[in-house]
């Protein structure tokens, strides 16, 4: 096992080397502008190891459009507020369809599969503005990620908000038809505006390492540290990063992998390996399932090399 701090720190090194010989480096998101324009050649990698080191190499201070990785931190923030409840409107299992995929709400009565595909994490966002103003609820979001993070640098970047109001007609559509089986509770546009602000929250690898430390922590901020979430909630929710948070390629995830992570078409990974580290990886490349091509290739050589993989006998 390679797990001196010298040789994570080379390691992180290494691999970002690699990353910025690659060939292939997949295409940027293209539709909204913001994403679009943004240079394909960016890497950037953060370990935020379980002693506290952590260990950045490339672009690591870029900020970034997190997108889906916030579906992460918006479910924790639901569970704080309504439990166990939230699992009788938002299932618990892989959908093996894309992200913005509409097709089993039809059958499944307006409950989604999980929280992390859209029409999941719209739910979510319904539940966090329960008694708040959309404004309210987010900005409690992003207080807890800037607490987590223990950076208060952590910003909206209002320009993707709103090129994802302006766009986002399938969100809308998801939104709206769940709201005609009662699992939208609010107005949608309401609900609407939770979520594409939350996608919006522009982070750095080193912001989101340090923000993801609760889930290697089981729950807790650092070790002796304050409880951010019970360690069950901690389990359930890593066990949903590696069955769901990679869409229909979370399988393929697991299998290259073999950890808990949550992907963002901002070309954003968070992984968790438990116990070890907390990981943010960026390239703003995707793959044909939006998912970052080269992001999910340094988690696959960092596995690989420290045998953080959850499968590991280790
Ligand atoms: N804003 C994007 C959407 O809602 C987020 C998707 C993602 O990151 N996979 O379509």
């Amino acid at each position: 096992g390679r797990d001196s701090v010298a040789d994570l720190a080379r390691l992180v090194q290494d691999i970002a080397a690699e990353m910025a010989e690659a060939g292939e480096r997949g295409e940027v998101a293209s539709y909204i502008p913001p994403l679009s324009r943004i240079d394909p050649r960016q890497f950037g990698l953060c370990v935020a190891a379980a002693d506290g080191s952590l260990h950045a190499a490339g672009a690591s201070e870029e900020p970034f459009s997190i997108q889906s990785i916030s579906k992460v931190f918006a479910l924790t923030q639901a569970l704080g507020k309504v439990g166990d409840t939230l699992w009788r409107r938002v299932g618990r299992e892989p959908s093996g369809t894309p992200f913005n995929s509409i097709v089993q709400l039809e059958r499944e009565q307006g409950i989604p599969r999980n929280p992390f595909i859209n029409a999941g994490a719209l739910v979510v966002c319904d539940i966090n503005l329960a008694g708040h103003e959309p404004r309210v609820a987010i900005g409690e979001l992003l207080r807890f990620m800037r607490y987590l993070a223990d950076d208060d640098g952590i910003i909206i970047d209002e320009a993707v908000a709103r090129a994802e109001q302006a766009t986002g007609f399938r969100n809308i559509a998801l939104a709206n038809y769940m709201k005609a089986f009662g699992n939208i509770r609010h107005a949608p546009e309401l609900t609407l505006g939770v979520y594409f602000h939350q996608c919006a929250i522009a982070m750095s690898c080193r912001q989101l390492a340090r923000a993801g430390r609760y889930l290697m922590h089981g729950g807790l901020y650092e070790p002796g540290g304050p409880r951010v979430i019970p360690a069950q909630r901690a389990r359930r929710i890593n066990a949903l990063m590696l069955t769901c948070g990679h869409y229909d390629a979370s399988g393929d995830f697991a299998f290259r992998v073999g950890l808990p992570g949550k992907s963002g078409v901002g070309g954003g990974i968070l992984a968790i390996a438990p116990g070890q580290a907390a990981i943010a990886v960026w390239s703003p490349g995707l793959d044909a399932n939006g998912n970052s091509l080269l992001g999910t290739l340094a988690l696959e050589r960092l596995a690989e090399a420290t045998g953080w993989s959850v499968f590991s006998p280790d």
